[in-house]
């Protein structure tokens, strides 16, 4: 039996580990640059290494530069309880997003160390490589790799701007490992990251109990007009893509707003061929981001978008390319793992609520291939990939607390 439950982090070292990992990398708007398998990515991941590494845990690094830092538990057969997120951080980034998921890691096992607690299961905290895919594109590199999603070779080769390679800048920053980059058994997984919206931050919530990830539709839609004069041409005699675009759009938005709270959708690029003051464009390029966390609903959503399209279309003469550039499918967590979840902030008391990540993150890789769920913080005014991006001492403490009684119930 777990007779663990009064057992907590230690806030302030948790905070003071935060505030070290800062300095690495550190802008002087107050944020983060560190972005993946940089020297400052080294630094970052040799201080984790350091710190897991004085508590006795075994560091294993796999292929595609994941780190494990493994605490045995008392029966080393049975499969781990994991936990992670990553270090590295956009370009201009904050102190915390990933970074608390790690470091919420490393203070549950300074917690486990300091108390003498032996866990049946073993635990293990990891950091993935390469999230924010930033330098080196896609995101969610390490976890991509270790559950199947990309290929290790073709990662190895994939380059930055200045034309140096994922696989070369591993053997560079000493994190190229030699563990295969696949799953080994595994009990359940667990991710502690900022909100990186607004929502719990409105609802007075500290701990958001993530029940899945939004599934998510790109779009590149092409509408094809007839160039012509801007002043001679009349109105009805004009083949105007951006008339078709405009109740396009419009629709966009009312589909988000139908399928309310949770629907998305975002118009981020608008790209007018020739492009020129005075003459009807001839091609217009849009790109359309449609978001839910039900599946049947962004299906219905894309659906009516297509519908949509013909008939605006049609009305104006225009002609019409709807192309899907990327799908994610809606990830539903583990029942297993949000109980875990739940039953710990119950116990523990924080004000709290069941919340979608409308972000994407490694979880929705590891969610592919072990029981998996995720705990918010609130992050304030929403704000993440910023170097604004903060959070309150208090509510990271309690996450780490929610974590950590979840972990427990687990590995137990
Ligand atoms: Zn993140």
């Amino acid at each position: 039996m777990n007779d663990n439950s009064t057992l907590r982090v230690n806030q302030q070292r948790l905070w003071d580990s935060l505030m070290q990992m800062a300095e690495i990398g550190a802008t002087n708007k107050g944020g983060c640059n560190r972005q993946a398998l940089t020297g400052l990515d080294k630094q970052a991941r040799d201080l984790f290494v350091c710190n897991c590494r004085q508590l006795g845990c075994d560091i294993l690094i796999d292929e595609i530069g994941n780190i494990f830092a493994r605490r045995p538990g008392k029966n080393n057969q049975l499969p781990a309880v994991i936990t992670g997120s990553h270090l590295d951080t956009q370009p201009t980034g904050g102190k915390f997003d990933g970074v608390y998921g790690v470091l919420a890691g490393l203070e549950i096992l300074r917690v486990l160390t300091e108390h003498r607690i032996e866990t049946e299961h073993p635990i293990e905290v990891i950091v993935w490589t390469n999230e924010e895919g930033s330098r080196f594109s896609p995101a969610c590199m390490g976890s991509g790799v270790w559950s199947g999603n990309l290929a290790l070779h073709d990662t190895y080769q994939t380059m930055d701007k200045e034309g140096l390679t994922v696989g070369d800048e591993l053997k560079r920053i000493g994190y190229k490992g030699n563990l295969s980059a696949t799953p080994r058994p595994i009990k359940a997984a667990f991710e502690a990251h900022i909100e990186q919206g607004p929502i719990l931050e409105k609802q007075h919530k500290q701990i958001g109990i993530v029940t899945g990830i939004q599934g998510l539709r790109w779009y590149e839609l092409t509408l094809g007009g007839m160039p012509c004069h801007a002043g001679p041409t009349p109105m009805e005699d004009r083949k105007d893509p951006v008339q078709a675009m405009l109740p396009i759009l419009q629709f966009c938005y009312q589909l988000a707003t139908d399928n309310g709270p949770w629907g998305r959708a975002t118009i981020g690029d608008i790209q007018a061929l020739p492009g020129s003051p005075n003459t009807v464009p001839e091609t217009l390029k849009i790109n359309i981001d449609l978001r839910h966390p039900q599946a049947n609903v962004v299906a219905d959503m894309a659906d009516k978008l297509a519908l949509k399209v013909i008939e605006c279309c049609k009305e104006h003469e225009v002609t019409h390319q709807l192309q899907e550039t990327w799908r994610m499918e809606v990830t539903n967590f583990a029942p297993q793992c949000i109980s875990a979840v739940t039953s710990a902030v119950e116990s523990l008391g924080y004000p709290h609520m069941e919340i979608v990540s409308g972000a994407g993150h490694d979880s929705l890789y590891v969610a592919q291939q072990v029981p998996t769920s995720m705990i918010f913080v609130p992050c304030e005014g929403g704000l993440s990939h910023n170097e604004a991006e903060n959070a309150q001492s208090d509510d990271l403490a309690a996450g780490a607390n929610v974590l950590l009684q979840a972990i427990l119930q687990q590995a137990y």
